[in-house]
Order: structure tokens, then sequence, then C-alpha cells
């Protein structure tokens, strides 16, 4: 007996022929399951004859956020009603664990009342099939690890591409649909593999065409090369400039903070303009964006600020005593992380030589390495709730969607607030560290599976044509659990996330 038949075993075992295979309907795959056996995604199983979700409902429990002391749930204690009609324990159904609705005609798997704050609400509450769903990963780092739309690869198969790098961090686009799908088999199944390890915070190997081998995982500093990133940079050289040109004035000459991106020169940035900075004859080889500011002063790689540079003197021209080099003038070199740094001074042929690091200068150094935020990896799923799924929550399913963009219907992912995207569907966008741990399925179609609930006032349901005589009480859906005969488990929501009714008072939908 496996360890799942162990958990599921009935009080009172149906004694079934052993070829009797039940068939799962819960995803497209419809396998056939052996008694004792669990269906190729391990999500569902055959015990005691019966299709049983092996994973139980997940209720999130809001006490500690109402400074209500949490009393762990105990089978058959679900009627343990305190004669309150106000809720003060704020539980909520969580997706986790709830059960799919393929082929989707079918009401949600638990849709469930609740008086909240002397509001009565209803949670629509089901794992949703993501086949159109992929991750947007941030990393934060300087370095350079590969160009813009290179092909990211994990266990050697193509799974997304790295986009847009935004402010400190490099992005990648993982999954969607043309992964998924569009590809060999070996390229869906790997990419469902490497967005299902991320999205339960799992960490990931990642490499880089013509770049980098990232580890990623969600919440943790990334490993770029096998060498863990500590910091994100405190801003561009142009920001670093104007943050310490202040720390600077009056110790050193002339400050140059060396960035792929825009590298700044304190004499002749407007931060050094406006302290009346003197001029310094110096000449940096890159593109002059406006004073002080220096685009492409290096190819990018893992050195300095994110260049190829080992040696920052290598971005520096001959000085110009016309324009106020001279002998002994004091130069400071330093990175956007303040993890690299140098001091020079011109020698009689006006020639920059390294000199011992004057004390001077250290705490202007550790001031930048100090204002650098720790390196992390964030990942946000993102996943479009398509047509079928809506229609586990009404019969009319575009009248969901017009009520999630008017902000009538709050939606949550495993309790976790989301982005919605503006325009057309219910494409959103979550934080999966705001998730229970292990939220996220996936089934061998392949596609993703998430939990998501849709919370709104009892009589806005009733009038979108939502599934009336389906709405159940959170103490029956405690005590009687749902369609898949498994556990309910207890656990405190993650701080930070309001129950969803707070949010919709907020927005004034009440
Ligand atoms: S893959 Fe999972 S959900 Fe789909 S039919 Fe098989 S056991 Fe059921």
């Amino acid at each position: 007996m496996n360890e799942l038949s162990e958990r599921f075993e009935p009080a009172e075992p149906v004694e079934r022929p052993a070829s009797d295979k039940l068939r799962c309907d819960a995803c497209p795959v419809m396998c056939y399951i052996a008694e004792g056996r669990t269906g190729a995604c391990d999500r569902y199983g055959n015990f005691g004859g019966r299709i049983v979700r092996c994973d139980p409902v997940t209720i999130l429990n809001h006490a500690e956020e109402a400074g209500t002391p949490l009393v762990p749930f105990a089978e058959g204690q679900a009627n343990a009603w305190d004669g309150n009609p106000v809720n003060t324990r704020r539980r909520f159904v969580s997706g986790v664990g709830a059960g799919t609705t393929y082929p989707d005609y079918k009401p949600a798997p638990f849709i469930v009342s609740q008086e909240v704050e002397g509001v009565d609400l209803v949670t629509v509450v089901t794992e949703g099939i993501f086949s159109y769903c992929g991750v947007k990963v941030k990393i934060d780092t300087d370095r350079h690890i590969g160009d813009e739309t290179a092909t990211v690869y994990a266990q050697g198969e193509p799974v997304g591409h790295v986009t847009t790098a935004e402010y400190g961090s490099q992005m990648l686009s993982l999954g969607g649909v043309r992964h998924l799908t569009g590809g060999s088999k070996a390229e869906g199944r790997v990419t469902c593999d490497t967005l299902l390890a991320l999205c339960n915070r799992q960490p990931v190997e990642l490499s880089i065409e013509g770049g980098s081998t990232v580890a990623v995982q969600a919440g943790a500093p990334p490993i770029i090369d096998g060498k863990v990133e500590h910091r994100m940079r405190v801003g561009c050289g142009s920001a670093t400039i104007g943050m310490f040109a202040t720390q600077w004035r009056g110790l050193v000459d002339e400050v140059v903070v060396v960035d792929d991106h825009i590298t700044g020169v304190v004499s002749e940035h407007q931060a050094g303009k406006v302290l009346g900075w003197p001029d310094t004859g110096i000449k940096i080889i890159g593109r002059r964006s406006t004073p002080g500011r220096y685009f492409k002063v290096s190819e990018p790689g893992l050195a300095w600020g994110g260049t190829q540079l080992t040696d920052p003197l290598a971005i520096l021209g001959p000085w110009n005593d016309r324009k106020g080099a001279r002998p002994g003038l004091s130069l400071l070199m330093v990175s956007t992380t303040g993890e690299q740094y140098a001091y020079y001074e011109l020698d009689e042929n006006l020639r920059p030589v390294e000199k011992p690091f004057p004390e001077r200068l250290r705490k202007s150094v550790e001031l930048i390495e100090d204002n650098c935020e720790p390196a992390l990896c964030t990942v946000l799923f993102m996943g479009g709730a398509g047509g079928s799924l809506r229609a586990g929550v009404t019969e009319n399913p575009v009248n969901l969607t017009r009520s999630v963009h008017r902000l009538e219907t709050y939606v949550t992912v495993g309790g976790a607030p989301v982005y919605v995207w503006p325009g057309g569907g219910i494409t959103l966008m979550v934080d999966v560290t705001r998730l229970p741990e292990n939220a996220f399925g996936y089934v061998p179609t392949p596609a993703l599976v998430a939990p998501i609930e849709f919370t709104m006032r009892r009589d806005h349901y009733v009038a979108l044509g939502g599934y009336e005589s389906e709405i159940r009480t959170i103490e029956d859906v405690l005590e009687r659990g749902g369609e898949y005969f498994n556990d309910r488990r207890e656990v405190l929501a993650p701080r930070g996330n309001v129950w969803p009714l707070l949010a919709q008072l907020r927005r004034g939908a009440s």
C-alpha cells in the first residue's frame, strides 16, 4: 500500500475487483485509475472505490489579522458556532485542493456564502486549468545574463526568453501557450515542469542562449554562473551621482560611477554643477547622452556595474590640462553596487595611478552598499481565466468578466491578491510567494493548475446568473467537504493578504 492510499483508506473499504478502474474526469486526460493508485498528475487517486482529490482543501484563517487567536480546525467540529452572527474568525475557502470543474459546464467545486462585517458574500472556489499561462521572472542583478529576446532553456528545452530589463533587474518571460503546446512534446513537458517548480517556489536552473546559467527560486537570491548575487544596484550611474554627490564634495576631485547603462561623472553632472564642482578635464570613452551621463562605455557583462570591465580605466581617454587636469588630481571609480571601487591620482604625465584606498572615502562607498537592497528572484504567475473556467461561476460567463472589470468581483489566487489586466478577458498576475506552499499543480495536457477564487456580494452573484442553489455555508464545507472526498485543513493566511471584503469595501463596492 502506498502512502497516498494509506491516507485515504476509507473506514470501511469497498471490495472491488483488482481490474476495476475508475475514470477521473477532472481534466481532459481522463485517466483510468486502479484502486489505490493515483492518476497521471498525482492530484487525484482511486481510493476506496471513488475518485479522491489527494491534497486537502486549504481554508485560510484570517484570525490573526482580526486579532482573534487561531483555534485549529478539527474534523467533526466544524459546526462549533459560538452564536455570534458576525464571523470574527474570517475563514476563507481557498482554491488549493478544491478540485476543478472540467468540462466546465458544471458549477465550481465550492460556492461558499459567508457574512463578513455584516455583508453577505459569496466566494466561488475552484482550481483552474491554465493552458494559457506562464511566469514573469525578475532577477535583481546588474549583470548581463543574456541579450534581450535570447532563448531561455531548461533541461535543454526552450521554455521562454529574456525580455526587457527593468531598473536594476533582468527579466525573463517563461512559458506561455506556444512553449506549452506549440513545440515538441518534450518542450511542452519541460515548460510545464519548469513553471510548476517556479510557481511552487522551488529552485530551477535556466541557461540563456549566449549568456549565463542562472539558478532561480522565488524569494531567494539569484545564482549567476555559480555565484550568489547579494545586492541589487543602488541605481544607475547617473542616479548614484545624484544621490551621493554631496558626500564626495571636498573629499575627492572626480568621481565616476561605472554602469552598463548610464555611467555618471560628477564634475559634469548636474548634481556636481549645482554644488559648484570644478572641471577636471576628464574624458569618458562612450556615447555622451547629457552632461555627466554616458551610454555604452563597454559591452554588457558580469564585471564592474554590469559591464565587461575588469579595469575601469579602460573607459577613460586622455585628460585635458586646459580643462582642469593636473598632477595629483584625485579620482574615485566605483560600481553601482559599491562592490568594486578604486582610487587613483594623476601622475606628472596626467595618467591615473592606483593608490591605496583612502579612509576618507570609505564611508561614501559603504553608503552605496548600504543603500543596495538584497538581490532576489521574483516570480509572478500570469494566466488567463478563460471562457470555460468562468462557466463554473455563472451560466453567462461574460457577466463575470464585466463584474471583475467593474471591481464588483474580487479575484484572488489561493487567497492572494492579483493584478487583473485591463482590456478583454480575465488575465491576471500574482506573486507566487503570497500563496500557501505547493498551491500549484499540473495536468499532462500540459497545463498548470492554479487555485482561483471569485468573491462578491451574494445579491450580485445571483444577479450575475450564479448557481444560487449550489451556495453552501462555510461550516457545511468544513464538515462535509466536496465532491472529491478530501480532507480540509486550516492554515493561517499569509500576512498581508487581507480578507477580500476589506479590499471590496475600500473600493466602495458594498
Ligand atoms: S491527469 Fe489528473 S486530473 Fe487529469 S484525469 Fe488524470 S488524474 Fe484526473
